[in-house]
């Protein structure tokens, strides 16, 4: 029976192994002692799976430009992945457009697949590191590193196909610490930078000096100028810059952007419900001659640790000239209006691979064919987050995890040597 071997049990490897499973003989490899630890991590603690609206439109990267995510998601559409999570014994649920395992838990959607690679007999290695993968003949040869009793040594059992499914370099203490690039330039494959996305933002702005305080916003991300996307949601103002979800979608462009030297800018409009009309309206009710503080035309709209970020902000930019404390004068609510429907920072960078829960680029779609396999290297197959494509917050890189492992496992366990199906493509 023909052999293959998976390298990483995280999401996508899992999946993989499933898929493989169900026309070769499968064996799993991880360093780390258990399977899933990052899955286990996601959604906080729940498992954030799958998103009710989907679209390409949620993800970037050169995945996206070639064509290979709509191909893997014609085959495997979210659908297929929900079907395929019942039939293994998930109850699922869906709250705020994303879906959750019913447990609420992401220790189901874990258990659910280990119980899974139990049953299909899929042999899997714990704290077993892949150190290298070669090509003899039509077969790969993996050397391995044992990590309990730190032996090296070539593994005696030689695969027709192997998927690397490696993830990208975002949360390393889970394990993903960037090996499926240096396997992918090994065999010649091109490999995008790996930037940090799904994270927080930095920004030197006077604003941020405050922390825990949040705020419903939209913000619109400019690069070098350029509308560069969009987003809304609940923003938290941290003494570094801003964070939240809605920060988080926008990161990973920031992050591509500041590499390679364009000018970042975070447009915040604080009152995303109201026009700036009706904001002039609203701070004109409290602003008079018995006003005794800045802050008072701000009193019902903003908390009050809100309105200091805001004043600190508008004391330095738009009246720099007037004496401390600022009374706004009936003529400068127009400007203070616009002010608070437009809030500029300086973005100077993102947080790290530690705080990040996604990795921006990785193997290049040109690489790859539909079928997630290594143009010029006829069995090697790569899944997951180690591709170079990111998706936004809220169940899309799980998507992308679990349909890309399915595809690559599915096409590994049925391509022979030469690289040519030899299934029922319709199968
Ligand atoms: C805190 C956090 C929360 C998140 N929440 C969500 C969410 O709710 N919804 C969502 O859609 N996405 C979420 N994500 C993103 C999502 O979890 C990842 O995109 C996805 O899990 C990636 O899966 P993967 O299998 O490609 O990689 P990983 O899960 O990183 O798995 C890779 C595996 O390969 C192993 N490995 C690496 N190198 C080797 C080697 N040389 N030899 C052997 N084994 C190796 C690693 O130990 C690891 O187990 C979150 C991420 C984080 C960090």
């Amino acid at each position: 029976m023909r052999r293959t071997a998976v390298i990483g049990a995280g999401a996508a490897g899992m999946m993989a192994a499933i898929a493989a499973s169900e026309d070769s003989r499968v064996t799993l490899f991880d360093k780390n002692e258990i399977m899933g630890r990052k899955l286990l991590q996601t959604g906080n603690g729940k498992c954030n799976f799958l998103n009710v609206s989907l679209s390409e439109d949620n993800y970037r990267g050169s995945l996206i430009s070639e064509g290979i995510f709509k191909a893997v998601r014609e085959k495997y559409p979210e659908d297929f992945i929900l079907d395929l999570f019942s039939s293994f014994g998930l109850l699922y649920h869906i709250k705020n457009k994303g879906y959750y395992p019913r447990s609420d838990t992401s220790a189901s959607v874990n258990d659910i697949l280990i119980n899974e690679l139990r049953q299909r007999k899929v042999d899997f290695h714990p704290s077993t590191l892949v150190k290298n993968i070669e090509r003899e003949g039509d077969h790969f040869i993996l050397t391995l590193m044992h990590l309990k009793s730190n032996k090296k040594g070539r593994d005696e059992e030689k695969y027709d196909a192997v998927v690397i499914a490696t993830g990208g370099m975002a949360a390393p203490k889970t394990g993903s610490t960037g090996d499926a690039y240096y396997f992918a330039k090994s065999f010649g494959l091109k490999v995008e930078e790996a930037l940090p996305g799904l994270t927080r933002l930095l920004s030197p702005d006077i604003f941020f000096n405050e922390t825990c305080v949040r705020s419903e916003v939209s913000l619109k991300l400019l690069i070098d100028n350029e509308y560069a996307g969009s987003s809304e949601g609940e923003m938290q103002v941290t003494d570094s810059g801003p964070s939240g979800i809605c920060v988080f979608d926008l990161s990973g462009r920031a992050a591509k952007a500041l590499r390679s030297g364009k000018k970042c800018v975070l447009s915040v409009d604080l009152l995303p419900e109201y026009s700036e009309e009706q904001v002039f309206k609203l701070l004109g009710r409290h602003s008079g001659p018995d006003n005794e503080k800045t802050l008072d035309i701000f009193t019902g709209i903003f908390s009050e640790r809100l309105s200091l970020c805001i004043d600190n902000k508008m004391r330095k930019e738009l009246f720099p000239d007037r004496e401390h404390p600022l009374i706004p004068e009936i003529r400068d609510l127009r400007q203070i209006a616009s002010f608070i429907k437009d809030l500029r920072f300086e973005i100077e960078g993102t947080g790290d691979f530690n705080s990040a829960q996604v990795t921006v680029g990785g193997i290049l779609g040109e690489s790859l064919t539909t079928d997630l396999s290594a143009r010029d290297v006829p069995g090697l197959y790569f899944a997951g987050e180690c591709l170079d494509i990111d998706g936004d917050c809220g169940g899309y890189n799980l998507y992308w995890a679990f349909s890309s492992g399915y595809a690559a496992g599915k096409a590994a366990s049925q391509t022979d040597a030469e690289g040519s199906a030899f299934y029922d493509q319709d199968k």
